[in-house]
């Protein structure tokens, strides 16, 4: 489903180029959750962006479905970005103006991919069914990453990225978060890539792999 082959990433900077990753290769099938650990500052984020669509690689590819992203012209990989990747951040990156109903149907509709009935169950088995007029400044951390996960789910994605998804909120709850995540990656058969610097969630997922001094290496 996903194969990232060699993918190399430098920034520029002051100081000179900064290479972060310098090889990178791994492979995810449908259905399956692989952790992407590494110390802060490692290039979990930069490793994500790419596969996301929100960076461009130095050198390397980055298949999805079979399509490399490189032989996309901007629109048609936007649009892939789009339909068939969510993405969970940090930061939750909830829009505030919206109420959490039009959150978790926000991006579905940008995509021409809205399901009420499957957003009714999302906002359902994400403890969410309540709190669908209130805006995100009035849910707790927990419940907005709740709200996130759902959005990331609502386009039917094929692929779901999450970047230290619990990273905000304190262990129990991230925990719960997590779980909730991972049960609905299995309902819907998506493959799910998370970027932690905690064995003990990454123990989680299906798979494990360590990004270190630019490569990725036996967790
Ligand atoms: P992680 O997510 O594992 O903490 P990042 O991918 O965010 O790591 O960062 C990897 C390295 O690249 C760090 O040294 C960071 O400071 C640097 N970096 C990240 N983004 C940029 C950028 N836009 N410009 C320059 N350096 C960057
Ligand atoms: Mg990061």
């Amino acid at each position: 489903m996903l194969r990232v082959s060699g993918v190399v990433k430098s920034y520029a900077t002051p100081q000179g180029p900064l290479p972060v990753l310098k090889g990178v290769d791994l492979a995810l099938a449908a259905g399956e959750s692989l952790a992407l650990l590494g110390e802060s500052g490692s290039g979990k984020s930069t490793l994500l962006h790419l596969i996301g669509g929100l960076d461009e690689a130095d050198r390397g590819e980055i298949t999805f479905g079979g399509v490399a992203l490189s032989t996309l012209a901007d629109g048609e990989r936007a649009a892939l970005r789009r339909e068939g990747i969510g993405i969970v951040f940090q930061q939750f990156n909830l829009m505030p103006g919206l109420t959490v109903a039009d959150n978790l149907a926000f991006q579905a509709r940008i995509a021409g991919r809205f399901d009420p009935v499957w957003r009714d169950e999302l906002a359902d088995r994400l403890g969410l069914a309540n709190l669908g007029g209130r805006y995100p400044e009035e849910l707790s951390g927990g419940q907005q990453q709740r709200v996130a996960i759902g959005r990331a789910l609502a386009v039917k994605p094929r692929l779901v990225l999450a970047d230290e998804p619990t990273g905000n909120l304190d262990e129990a709850t991230g925990d719960e978060v997590l779980r909730l995540a991972l049960d609905l990656v299995a309902r819907t058969g998506c493959a799910f890539l998370m970027a932690t610097h905690s064995t003990r969630l990454a123990a989680r997922l299906d798979h494990r792999v360590r990004l270190a001094s630019g490569v990725l290496v036996a967790p």
